[in-house]
């Protein structure tokens, strides 16, 4: 049988389910094929979504018109901001979900989007025809043709599973693994490399004693990840639970190494450096004597309990007797073992900016097979993936986000430039804008660009210009209007900041950090018409306004650095340059620029191995 699409998505992930319906939304009659409908949006580790620059990620996606903040809204049974002791622009929001739930949301949404097909069954083969991709082929000789395809397999490809000394083929627990994409991607060039990651064992509540252990709680106030949804309270919030390792625990895990496949060798590809495996801590950081462990919900109907740093690949046995020896987990009881897997990976240094890959037109990759790790990084590039193929099939612009518009920039940029040798999972520190590229403020950043390419509808950006005109109303009020000693003196002698002595401009009271932004507008007498009492927004935008004010000054400051480094961006390398020839280039530079092809200045100097010297040829070389 044969059936023609305008984009075929190949795996239904958090890349494969973004890539798919950003794609029919913008218009492109779209099939996912994947192996198993019944787990689309997987959560294949733990269920959460979000946490540092994570958070940021799901917040850009969302605000670009994706769905994984919606979904996440819709299946979280734990909110909390982290990072709330270092001031709100470094807040980053974490949810816990229901990991069935989670899964069911999307499958409804996708069920229910115009122009999208769901289709169940392995792919074991492209259709490319003159360096151009026509389509695949799945195990039963179905064949799908169309303008793009986008590859989004995650572990899938040659996954191998481990415990112990025993392995077998797998794309993760439960799944079989995929087998023949990656050998004809090689045949025709493509750079296949192997990576590793792994995820602990997961037990039953029931056996598991609460009372050993420090509960942790959600925030317990109304918060959401989606910018469309207002505060979404959860009900009956559910709680994740601390406990650590000891040295009986260690004990346990030390016998078992003599069976580890990750110290015997037998495990070749690179695992997490940021998410070891609890037999790798206890090794590499031998002199410490517990390790922290989260004992986390994977869901409201379940009893299942996933164990958050206790990732393994020992064989089941050593797993249960260290468990065993955990405080409350004495009688644990395990539904299934960690294991750890590998698989292939493409280096991402193959791909453009679009995602597209360099080799073969029309052909995308998106997600774990791109080399990272985590939901959020797949869902990203899903979505961008998805963007850049309809633009292409419609012959519009690329769509591409810098280094200062958003986390999703960055983890594009540091991709296709710097490519991958370990599993990339983005952290704030990778990116150089953090002031910019906040939490609260990714739909004022994105979703006007989304709303240029057809993404976002006429509710979300309706939504932006209120909170836009709400927290603008707030700025030019404290701008404006001043306090007197009066008004104010009794509250900052309480808040033990120095009372002022005449008349001054709320907005400087507002700057002192003892004070909140709420807390001046409640003792200011011209507050009363200010819109945002009378929304359902309160917070959101008070939070927004309050970050502007008391960040007002680092702000500028990043923006005028992105500006002088945006030159750069722009200062285009020709397509058609000869590096061979440009001898006064280092003869690293010269191999490096020849693989990595940089279409800017800016981009040539990200590149590890081009130094300042060679960048200062290429500008000579461009008459600069
Ligand atoms: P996946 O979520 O893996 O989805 C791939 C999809 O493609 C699946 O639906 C599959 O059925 C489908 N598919 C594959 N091949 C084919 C084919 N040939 N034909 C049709 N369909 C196909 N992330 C973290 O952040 N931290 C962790 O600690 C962590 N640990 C992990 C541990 C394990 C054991 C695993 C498996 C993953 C772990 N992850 C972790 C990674 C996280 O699950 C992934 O980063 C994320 O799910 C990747 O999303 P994706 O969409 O790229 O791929």
């Amino acid at each position: 049988m044969e059936f023609k699409y305008d984009v075929i998505v190949i795996g239904g992930g958090h890349a494969g389910c973004e890539a798919a319906r950003i794609a029919a939304v913008l218009g492109a009659r779209t099939v996912l094929v994947t192996m198993d409908l019944t787990k689309l949006a997987q959560m294949s580790c733990n269920p959460a979504m979000g946490g540092v620059a994570k958070g940021q990620i799901i917040r850009e996606i969302d605000a670009l018109g994706g769905m994984s903040g919606i979904v996440t809204d819709r299946s979280m049974i734990q909110f909390r901001m982290l990072n709330r002791s270092k001031g709100p622009a470094m807040w980053s929001p974490r949810a816990q979900c229901d990991r069935m739930l989670f899964s069911r949301e999307w499958r409804k949404n996708l069920e229910n989007t115009e122009n999208l097909y769901l289709w169940q069954e392995p792919v074991v083969k492209l259709i490319i025809e003159e360096g151009k991709v026509q389509g695949v082929e799945t195990a039963f000789g179905t064949r799908f043709l169309g303008k793009a395809v986008i590859l989004t397999s995650g572990t899938f490809l040659n996954g191998l599973m481990h415990v112990g000394m025993k392995n077998f083929q797998g794309g993760r627990s439960g799944d079989m693994a995929s087998v023949g994409i990656s050998e004809q991607l090689k045949k025709i060039g493509f750079k296949v490399e192997r990576l590793k990651t792994g995820t602990s064992a997961r037990v039953d509540g029931r056996s598991i004693d609460f009372k050993k252990m420090t509960e942790q709680k959600g925030d317990g106030e109304g918060r959401a990840f989606s910018y469309m949804h207002d505060n979404v309270m959860i009900e009956d919030e559910k709680s994740c639970f601390i406990t650590y390792t000891n040295e009986e625990v260690h004990n346990e895990l030390r016998k078992g190494l003599e069976f580890s496949p990750l110290f015997k060798g037998i495990i070749k590809g690179r695992g997490p450096r940021y998410c070891p495996s609890v037999e790798d801590k206890i090794v590499t950081f031998r002199e410490k004597e517990k390790h922290q462990l989260f004992i986390e919900p994977e869901g409201r109907e379940t009893n299942e309990y996933y164990i958050n740093g206790f990732a393994s690949s020992l064989p089941l046995e050593v797993q249960l007797n260290a468990l065993r020896k955990v405080d409350g987990l004495e009688n644990v009881e395990i539904y299934r073992p960690g294991y750890a897997i590998e698989y292939d990976y493409f280096q991402p240094t193959q791909l453009k900016h679009t995602l597209e890959t360099k080799r073969i037109e029309g052909l995308y990759f998106a997600g774990q097979v791109n080399g990272t790790t985590g939901y959020e990084e797949a869902a990203a590039q899903g979505l961008m993936a998805g963007i850049n193929a309809v633009q292409k099939i419609k012959g519009e612009k690329e769509f591409i986000l810098t280094r200062d518009e958003a986390y999703i920039g960055v983890l594009i940029d540091d991709l296709v430039i710097k490519g991958v040798d370990e599993p990339y999972r983005m952290f704030t520190s990778r990116a150089e804008y953090r002031i910019l590229l906040r939490q609260d403020n990714a739909d004022e950043r994105l979703t006007k660009k989304g709303y240029e390419i057809g993404t976002v509808n006429k509710e979300r950006i309706e939504r932006l210009r209120e909170k836009e005109e709400m927290v603008n109303e707030i700025v030019e009020l404290l701008k404006k209007e001043s306090v007197d000693p009066a008004e104010i003196n009794d509250f900052l002698k309480k808040k033990e900041t120095t009372p002022i002595s005449q008349k001054t401009k709320a907005v400087n009271v507002v700057l002192r950090p003892q004070v909140t932004l709420e807390e001046v507008l409640n003792r200011m007498k011209k507050t009363k018409g200010l819109k945002v009492f009378a929304s359902g927004r309160k917070d959101e935008i008070l939070e927004c306004a309050e970050i502007k004010i008391k960040y007002e000054g680092y702000i500028k400051r990043e923006k005028q650095i992105a500006e002088k480094i945006k030159r750069l961006e722009e200062l285009k390398i020709p397509e058609d340059i000869k590096y061979e020839e440009l001898l006064s280039i280092s003869t690293e530079g010269r191999q490096k620029l020849n693989k990595i092809k940089p279409t800017s200045i800016g981009q040539a100097s990200r590149i590890s191995g081009v130094s300042p010297a060679d960048i200062n040829v290429l500008l000579m070389y461009l008459g600069r």
